[in-house]
């Protein structure tokens, strides 16, 4: 069954996120530093798109837009059949048991003065849910959920190593029995030895909860490791997207071809020569008009500098956008 059969959990249409850039005595606003520029894409239920890009390209903002932790400048956000694009706060607390994230660094993203129990119990605390003793057993079996013994509930995070704090922190995405995790970077700041034991839970726990993800990463071996299909994001825009095996056999857009040359294969037959991108990437507040690939591109042509392409359909479930593929109108 094509991913894209399956039923959507998640609709994103051009989707854009600007934030202004002040400058001047007044600190007016001078100028927008487009960090996501109109991207649109569907996450279907139970599967892991993988969101790659250098660091600069967007992905962790759009991943925050789409949990409204911050507010689109436009485009529409649908979960589950509802536009939460421009929901109040008050509004949105229904949706937020539903939506989680798992953040880069585990140390930053959980309270050093409060124990590993009284993290994981905070979120039911706070919406007033089961009894205390309730709350202690969902914490226990969270805990063994995750890889971890009970005994870590009265411990602090420091007490903990940076793997089996980021076991911590996926236990509390998990308390409110969430549909969508957001995994900014994850594994980012593990060391390579438990980077592939945190995978494999979370895979373990997709199955067991049924849970769809957004996994976000500059690692395009963590992301081939996890995911069912892969988006690539330069400079806000959505470059490509399709099935994993689609994006790493045949990639299609030249930005995609580039990263993946770049990345060690051990098949010698399949090694691909390695190309090398001119310049660095341009600045988000200033991107090139046209195709934002079009300044560092080999396969630019007069085209590419003028107009923008539309990310179009090129065979099964995948889509590119770039004027090698497009007919001029
Ligand atoms: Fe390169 Fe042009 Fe395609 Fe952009 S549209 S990726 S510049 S060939």
């Amino acid at each position: 069954m094509l991913v894209s059969e399956r039923e959507k959990l998640l609709e994103v249409r051009n989707l854009k996120k600007y934030f202004p850039v002040k400058g001047g005595l007044l600190q007016r606003t001078i100028g927008q530093v487009k960090a996501v520029d109109d991207v649109s894409f569907d996450i279907y239920k139970g599967e892991t798109l993988g969101i790659v890009g250098e660091s600069g390209s967007g992905k962790s903002t759009l991943g925050r837009t789409i949990l409204r932790l911050l507010d689109p400048t436009e485009g529409d956000i649908i979960f589950q059949g509802d536009n939460i694009s421009t929901l109040a706060n008050r509004k949105m607390r229904p949706y937020r048991k539903d939506m989680q994230m798992v953040f880069q660094d585990p140390f930053a993203s959980l309270n050093p003065r409060m124990s590993v129990g009284e993290i994981i119990e905070e979120p039911m605390v706070v919406q007033n849910l089961l009894t205390k003793a309730e709350r202690k057993e969902k914490v226990i079996d969270l805990l063994e959920k995750v890889g971890l013994t009970s005994e870590a509930r009265t411990k602090y995070p420091h007490e903990f190593s940076g793997g089996q704090r980021q076991r911590i922190g996926i236990a509390r995405a998990l308390t409110m029995n969430p549909k969508f995790i957001i995994g900014d970077e994850p594994v980012s700041a593990l060391d390579v030895s438990v980077q592939s034991q945190v995978l494999n839970l979370m895979e373990d726990l997709q199955d067991e909860f049924n849970l769809t993800y957004l996994f976000i990463a500059h690692d395009l071996g963590v992301v081939k490791h996890i995911s069912d299909r892969v988006g690539v994001m330069y400079l806000g825009k959505m470059a490509e997207i399709g099935p994993k095996t689609k994006i790493y056999n045949n990639p299609l857009h030249p930005y995609t071809q580039a990263l993946l040359s770049a990345v060690p294969v051990p098949n010698v037959e399949r090694k691909r020569e390695k190309i090398k991108l001119q310049g660095e990437l341009p600045s988000p507040s200033n991107p090139p008009q046209g195709c934002v690939f079009h300044t560092r591109c080999p396969e630019a042509h007069e085209r590419c500098r003028v107009e923008i392409p539309e990310l179009v359909h090129q065979g099964e479930e995948q889509y590119v956008a770039c004027h090698l593929y497009t007919k001029e109108q």
